[in-house]
């Protein structure tokens, strides 16, 4: 199975969606340690990148990454509008002359996480949405090498998404806005961790309607 840009529109339709119906609640995570603007500065990148849908559709792998990158790094704002950025810069430039089947995907995108680490200075354990990054970065690998059918990698993306988020609750924030908090961040999940899930999630739907449907 190879998935082709000609799968964005649908799947930016789907994050904008995912992110309107969840956005109160995401406020209301960064309300508690951050300053309450992640919801925003997403769907002002998500905004940006709808009236392009059609013409990413006709770009190969590379190109659309590029694109994506780009405008998000200049729309969003926010620490999380620079490393969804740095994120989709790096798969771009990663990515050229790859066929996008599992393995290659999950080589560009741990390139991807390794660039937001660097960039943010941040590894996992720190409360960001690294926390949802790395562990589907190694989930990807680890599908990759037991040649995972689709079905059954996408679930176990999901699961480590999932996971990810919920194991943020209980982390002290050593990086971004809410490392001001110290010990008091404690307790609530970090509102970039919980809309890394809740993109990673929705694309994995979308992924898995596709491939059920005959073509
Ligand atoms: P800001 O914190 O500048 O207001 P946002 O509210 O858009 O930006 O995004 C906040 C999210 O960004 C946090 O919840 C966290 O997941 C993520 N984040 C912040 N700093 C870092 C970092 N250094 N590395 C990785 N992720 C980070
Ligand atoms: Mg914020």
């Amino acid at each position: 199975m190879q998935f082709t840009p000609a799968l964005l529109p649908s799947l930016i339709q789907a994050i904008a969606e995912t992110i309107e119906k969840n956005a109160e609640e995401v406020t209301a995570l960064d309300q508690a340690i951050g300053d309450g603007d992640h919801v925003i500065n997403l769907q002002r990148g998500i905004q940006a990148l709808r009236p392009q849908s059609a013409e990413l559709g006709q770009l190969d792998w590379a190109a659309a990454w590029q694109k994506i990158g780009m405008t998000l790094m200049s729309t969003m704002g926010g620490a999380s509008g620079s490393l969804y950025g740095t994120l989709f810069i790096t798969m771009s430039k990663a990515g050229r002359e790859r066929a996008l089947k599992l393995p290659a995907f999950a080589e560009v995108f741990s390139q991807g996480v390794t660039a937001v680490k660097q960039r943010g200075k941040a590894d996992a354990g720190e409360k960001t949405m690294l926390d949802v990054l790395i562990p589907v970065a190694e989930s990807l690998k680890q599908a990759a090498a037991d040649s995972a059918a689709l079905p059954e990698a996408l679930k176990k993306i999901t699961e480590a998404a999932i996971a990810g988020m919920e194991s943020t609750r209980d982390m002290v924030a050593t990086k971004g806005r809410a490392s001001f908090l110290g010990e008091r961040s404690r307790g609530h999940i970090d509102a970039g961790a919980k809309t890394a899930q809740l993109i990673i999630c929705t694309i994995a739907d979308v992924l898995a309607g596709h491939s059920a449907t005959p073509s």
